[in-house]
Parts: structure tokens; sequence; C-alpha cells
């Protein structure tokens, strides 16, 4: 199983706090995160082991979007900045149809991504 991590700037920290709340399930063995650069980073510095693909602004969205596509990504969490713009904005909005495109669940916020990690732990 493995997760994507996407924060914009304006939500890195609300990122962080968030997965350490959820350390014992996403250090479990069966899970592996991916992120792109600067929230991998972070992620990173929050104690837990990250891949990290380059940084959202210079294409790591579309590297996240097209491993989706390869079917090597399965659960994604990208917390967006609904008050802020991004210059890449075409990539997110790509990311967030091909999830939809291959029916991968995408939280973009952290009420939904604690939905899916309870479920994780479920399952
Ligand atoms: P970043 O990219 O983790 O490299 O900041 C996230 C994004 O803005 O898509």
């Amino acid at each position: 199983m493995k997760v994507a991590i996407i924060a914009h700037d304006g939500k890195k920290a609300e990122m962080v706090r968030f997965l350490s709340n959820y350390h014992d399930i996403l250090k479990q063995e069966n899970i592996s995160l991916i992120a792109t650069g600067t929230t991998g980073s972070h992620v990173e510095a929050g104690g837990l082991k990250v891949e990290r693909v380059a940084s959202g602004p210079m294409g790591g969205d579309a590297q996240i979007a097209a491993r989706i596509t390869e079917g090597k990504i399965h659960v994604v969490f990208f917390f967006r900045d609904p008050l802020d713009k991004h210059p890449h904005e075409p990539d997110v909005l790509m990311l967030m149809r091909i999830c939809d495109v291959h029916n991968i669940p995408l939280a973009t916020n952290p009420a939904t991504a604690e939905l899916i990690l309870k479920g994780l732990s479920d399952s």
C-alpha cells in the first residue's frame, strides 16, 4: 500500500501534525510513503521514511499522477491551500482528475484523511 503525501505551503505544518498523530499506522510494514519534494523533507523531519519526487511546482504532482496511472500509488493525501494561488494549478487539477480516473481515494483535508487512515487500520 503506497500513500502519496502532498501539501501546499500553507498546509505543510498541518500535514506534519496530522501524520505525527498517525505514526503507528503509517509505520506499519505494509505501508510506504511517497511525497513531493518539499512536503517530503518536512515529513522526513517529522520522523517518517518517505520516497521523494520533484517539488510540486517543478513537476512533482505530475510524477505522482504518473505513478497512479502505473498502479503504483493507492491512496493520496493532498492538503490543498484553498486560500492561496499556485503556479502549477493545472497539475493539481490533473492529479485530482487522475485519482478519479483510477478510483484512488483522495483526501484534500485532514478530516477525510483521518477516515481513510482509520479504514486502512481496520483492513
Ligand atoms: P512541494 O509541492 O511538496 O514540493 O512543496 C507540493 C505542491 O505544491 O504541489
